[in-house]
């Protein structure tokens, strides 16, 4: 297989046109609602004409809100500038303690919310992580260069090892984001979508990246007859402005999360009409007069406000100009009809992607094909970079 010929050679970025856009997506999409927080320049290795954009969400249960608005919702409004590859991630669902008899119906569930909430399959690749056997491979070619020190630095490692009982989490947990830098470096990304909690493991990405350059790449790659240059692109995370931390219902501390024990602390996006207005009529509030963002004293306010304003489209300005004086018996059903309205598209959507057979098979099936090409060329060029003796196929 010809070395680094990325996406010129994907079937996908053929079917794609550049845009005046593209020239310059950096500094726009930063000023348009994300904030990019990384300082250091793009390596541009790709002969992409457009920039990509890899993001996903674990199978791990029911997607939220917070999945949504942090998330999903802006993968769509990227997905018309860049090429994009929007995985269900189920790998990384197995580094906790799950169900096997749900494991799969929630990665199914998962990519029909990712096409029922906007993912146009005519410009996103949608695939599950482990029909793409280069994930694993990579992870496991990466954790040579891994410092464990790094990875027992994470907070999300910390957090959910504490949950499973210290020394009973698994390896898998510890070594989740060398897993989570193989799916965003396979593709050459560009940029990773995410929400606030996952800015530290794209560092942690970004530095393993400029890490393994360094080891492998450049001269050393060249003088083992690979193209020399760098083995990785560095990633950049996009990170919107609002709906970046969208926080639990029962405690305006906590993020929202699938795994979470309380549902109660969630909107899931397949909630009922009836289970959502009883989630927002029951969710923490507290005893101050009238409603205000950016009061530390008073999170639930921050957050349930962020998720009217999302929402509705509407501008801060315009939240406060409304609701500053309402108590919260006024403005509880405001939310919970502006939430059900907002959901009711996607979950007819998702009724009908899901009740049509075949169909989510053949995107999924599509989608891992396109995502191979790619992903296989990444791994050959780090097996060369990395010494290894190549198979010769013609013998
Ligand atoms: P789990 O509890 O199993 O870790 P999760 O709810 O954290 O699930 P993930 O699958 O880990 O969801 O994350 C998928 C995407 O959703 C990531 O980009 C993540 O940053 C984003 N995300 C998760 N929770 C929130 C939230 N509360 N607010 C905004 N974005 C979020
Ligand atoms: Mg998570």
């Amino acid at each position: 297989m010809a070395h680094a010929t990325l996406s010129h050679s994907s079937r996908f970025s053929r079917l794609l046109s550049t845009s005046r856009f593209l020239r310059k997506p950096s500094p726009l999409f930063a000023g348009e609602g994300f904030r990019c927080c990384c300082s250091a320049a793009t390596d541009d290795t790709s002969p992409s004409p457009r920039k990509r954009v890899v993001s996903g969400v674990q199978p791990t249960g029911s997607i939220h809100l917070g999945n949504y608005l942090g998330a999903i919702k802006n993968w769509v409004t990227l997905q018309d500038t860049y090429e994009n590859f929007f995985i269900i991630v189920d790998l990384h669902a197995t580094t906790v303690p799950y169900d096997t008899r749900q494991l799969g119906k929630a990665t199914r569930d998962t990519a029909a919310l990712y096409l029922a909430c906007g993912v146009d399959i005519s410009k996103a690749s949608v695939f599950v992580q482990s029909h793409v056997c280069a994930h694993v491979e990579l992870k496991c070619l990466l954790s040579s260069s891994t410092p464990i020190g790094w990875l027992q630095k994470m907070t999300q490692f910390k957090e959910k090892s504490r949950k499973e009982g210290g020394e009973n989490a698994s390896v898998f947990l510890l070594t989740y984001p060398v897993l989570m830098a193989a799916d965003i470096l396979l593709y050459q990304t560009d940029f990773v979508p995410v929400g606030e909690d996952q800015k530290q493991h794209l560092e942690f990405a970004r530095s393993l990246a400029q890490r393994v350059n360094h080891l492998y790449g450049g001269r050393k790659w060249k003088k083992l007859g690979g193209r020399g240059g760098s083995l990785f692109k560095i990633p950049e995370p996009l990170i919107p402005q609002v709906g970046a931390r969208v926080m639990s219902l029962t405690d305006g501390l906590s993020k929202m999360s699938k795994s979470a024990p309380s549902d109660q602390s969630r909107i899931n996006l397949l909630d009922s009409k009836d289970l959502i207005a009883d989630k927002i009529k029951r969710c923490k509030t507290d005893s101050f007069a009238g409603l205000e963002f950016d009061n530390d004293e008073r999170p639930e306010c921050n957050n349930l406000l962020s998720i009217y304003q999302i929402v509705l489209g509407k501008t801060k300005e315009e939240v406060m100009e409304e609701c500053k004086d309402m108590s919260w018996g006024s403005f509880k059903p405001l939310l919970a009809d502006a939430l059900i309205e907002h959901l009711n598209p996607i979950q007819v959507r998702y009724h009908e992607i899901i009740a049509e057979t075949g169909y989510l098979d053949k995107i999924l099936s599509d989608g891992a094909d396109r995502a191979i090409d790619i992903a296989d060329a990444t791994v050959h060029n780090l097996r060369q970079a990395m010494g290894f003796y190549m198979r010769n196929s013609a013998n």
